[in-house]
């Protein structure tokens, strides 16, 4: 199953084209994309019985998020060795937290004002919550997704690093700093749910690419963990951590620019186009 934010509502991907959650089932499930968490249950039941619902397609070309606002999000640092490597910093022995305030989540084909300084991109797998999830095992922890997106943990360096201690949450949620999209995809509807390709291009050209497998903790294990300290909410947003390929590892460091086009993407969720400008 496939879900995407049309317009401010929730829609299922069908092929057909998209049908709107609330008013194909009569009123019984809601219309907002974030609140559709909170009845992800009796979604998943409903869509099962919905082929052939006289439901005329809706054409929308400008997607939103497909979970606007989280209660809470979660993001993951150093999960790829090779990302680890690239930074100079040995792996972790468990997952490193942050969070991106929820007032930077956009959708997949945002502009980004860019503030002073040096924005970086990382691309990323995001898991959306479907569930309440305290202390779970990470062997039922599967059980609490509702879906896999794709998103950019847009990143200011000087804020992040400046002495005398990082300001990771901060630096990562500037307005537009959290894009993700473009459709919410269930776990079932891939081959691997743990093996999924995912990737950017920066003006065309590849600069990140590599491979869910090669997380150092897993999403079973990173929900686990989390949900051992925290309890999560249906509708939580958690960014997964990034591979190498990052602007502020290379030589010379690459950060992003007023003009430059950046197209995320990933097997079976599809891609994200995040343009750039400056403060006037
Ligand atoms: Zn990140």
């Amino acid at each position: 199953m496939r879900v995407v934010n049309a317009a401010g509502r929730a829609s299922l991907v069908t092929a057909d084209g998209l049908v709107d959650v609330e008013s194909a089932s009569g009123g019984a499930l809601p219309a907002g994309p974030q609140e559709l968490y909170e009845h992800w249950d009796a979604l998943r039941a409903w869509a099962a019985d919905l082929t052939g619902a006289p439901v005329p397609p809706r054409v929308v070309r400008d997607l939103g998020p497909p979970a606007p606002r989280p209660r809470q999000v979660f993001a993951i640092g150093l999960n790829y060795r090779d990302h680890a490597a690239e930074s100079g910093v040995d792996l972790p022995r468990a997952p490193v937290v942050f969070t991106k305030f929820p007032a930077s989540i956009t959708g997949p084909s945002a502009t980004v004002t860019l503030p002073q300084g040096s924005v970086d991109f990382e691309t990323e797998l995001v898991v959306v919550l479907g569930r309440h999830a305290h202390r779970v095992p990470a062997a039922r922890a599967w059980d609490h997704v509702a879906g896999l997106t794709l998103g950019q943990d847009l990143s200011e360096r000087r804020l992040q690093f400046t002495p005398p201690t990082p300001q990771f949450s901060l630096a990562k949620s500037y307005p537009g700093f959290a894009p993700i999209g473009p459709e919410l995809v269930t776990p079932d509807e891939f081959p691997d749910r743990d093996d999924i390709g995912l990737g950017c291009r920066l003006n065309g050209e590849l600069v990140q690419q590599s491979r869910t497998s090669r997380m150092v903790f897993s999403v079973s294990e990173i929900i686990s963990y989390l949900s051992s300290i925290v309890p999560l909410f249906a509708g939580d947003v958690i960014f997964t951590g990034t591979p190498a390929g990052i602007g502020a590892a290379r030589d010379p460091a690459r950060f992003l620019a007023a003009g430059d086009e950046l197209v995320t993407f990933a097997e079976g969720i599809g891609s994200m186009h995040t343009r750039f400008t400056s403060e006037s």
